[in-house]
């Protein structure tokens, strides 16, 4: 089997071609070529032996995903459905903000987190994605914007799975997303969004990389917690808020605590209060990101009413808590996280039967 080189970070490709015989500064040229000169093709790499070219072709590959599915927004969001190696299918999504381009990167393949309101986790996780799917993601996202001269700006592991179930290929993805002759995104523009598993919480506030964390917390207590996210069960939000605050202690920044405003259940007067209060509590540094909801049909939960949020971020503000709502990207495509793969699962499903 060829090794993917869109799977090795320059200290592990380095590591490999060193084993090699060949010099160290080899894996910086070859990531030269391949991320920033975008040549996928070795025999143009012309600053390389031609012994070695050889054994490139021979020993490694450069393979991307492919486009499945693509959706255009009026806003810019495109949605890709991108096809895998073995047929497997991925959403991933480039959000036009005004400060850059971020892409909303998913870590698995389906997700088996099983949150009450979530379209990904409707197909349950079949596998991991590997450190080169993810940057096939990315890659097809550049490719998109290369036709406007623009490139990926900011990563939001985001998507579809959950990272920290997958923590050692997510974070090579991202040394590769992060390395200057890489992807170049710095570390400051990189955020990793968890459903709250205390122990990854704790692996990524010990590690030395200096990425942003995000939580999916959507619920100001338990209660609430466990009705739409059974991870709740296995970790109270004393504990998730905890281990945020021992995070912060260890040198992680402000944390983003990602906020889904369902109409009714989560966006009440007495739930503002009652997270404010919590967060105070932990001492925990944290930005409430409110995000309007994107209806899925097959979910019985409805999106808050616009007054509501913005009452609900008043409120916060009021109170001392940083609140933010985010913007609504693709409302005329598939929006919400993971539909596309799902609506066509379903038509792969009506031709099959
Ligand atoms: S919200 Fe995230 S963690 Fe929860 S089921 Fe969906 S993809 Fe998985």
């Amino acid at each position: 089997m060829k090794i993917n080189l869109f799977g090795l970070p320059l200290s592990k490709m380095t590591e490999e071609f060193v084993s090699r015989g060949q010099t160290k500064f080899r894996a910086k040229q070859i990531f030269q070529w391949i991320y920033q000169k975008r040549v996928l093709d070795f025999e143009a790499m012309t600053d390389v032996s031609k012994a070695f070219r050889a054994e490139l072709s021979r020993d490694f590959c450069l393979d991307l995903p492919k486009v499945f599915t693509r959706q255009d927004s009026e806003d810019g969001t495109v949605k890709l459905l991108l096809e895998l190696e073995d047929g497997a299918k991925v959403e991933t999504v480039l959000m036009p903000y005004s400060y850059g381009n971020a892409v909303c990167v998913s870590s698995q393949v389906g997700c088996n987190m099983g949150c009450a309101f979530c379209a990904s986790g409707l197909l349950k996780r079949d596998r991991n994605l590997t450190p080169a799917e993810m940057v096939g993601e990315v890659m097809a996202i550049n490719a998109i914007l290369a036709e406007t001269n623009q490139t990926v700006t900011h990563i939001d592991v985001m998507g579809t799975g959950e990272p920290f179930d997958n923590f050692d290929n997510v974070m090579d993805f991202l040394d590769i997303a992060n390395e200057p002759f890489g992807l170049a995104i710095g570390a400051r523009h990189i955020t990793v969004s968890t459903c709250g598993l205390v122990p990854g919480i704790k692996k990524y506030g010990l590690d030395k990389r200096q990425f942003n964390l995000a939580l999916s917390l959507h619920a100001p207590n338990d209660e609430i917690r466990r009705e739409i996210m059974p991870v709740a069960r296995a970790y109270p939000i004393d504990e998730l808020l905890d281990a945020l605050a021992e995070y912060q202690e260890n040198g992680g920044r402000r944390v983003t605590l990602e906020y889904i405003m369902l109409r009714g259940l989560n966006d009440t007067k007495e739930a503002c209060d009652e997270l404010a209060s919590a967060i105070k509590r932990h001492k925990v540094f944290a930005l409430v990101n409110l995000i309007p909801y994107n209806e899925v049909k097959e979910k019985p939960y409805r999106r808050s009413d616009r007054d509501q949020v913005r009452f609900f971020a008043d409120r916060l503000q009021k109170q001392g808590i940083n609140a933010t709502i985010r913007k609504e990207f693709g409302s005329d495509i598939d929006a919400a996280c993971g539909q596309l793969r799902v609506k066509m699962k379903k038509k792969e499903g009506e031709q099959d039967a």
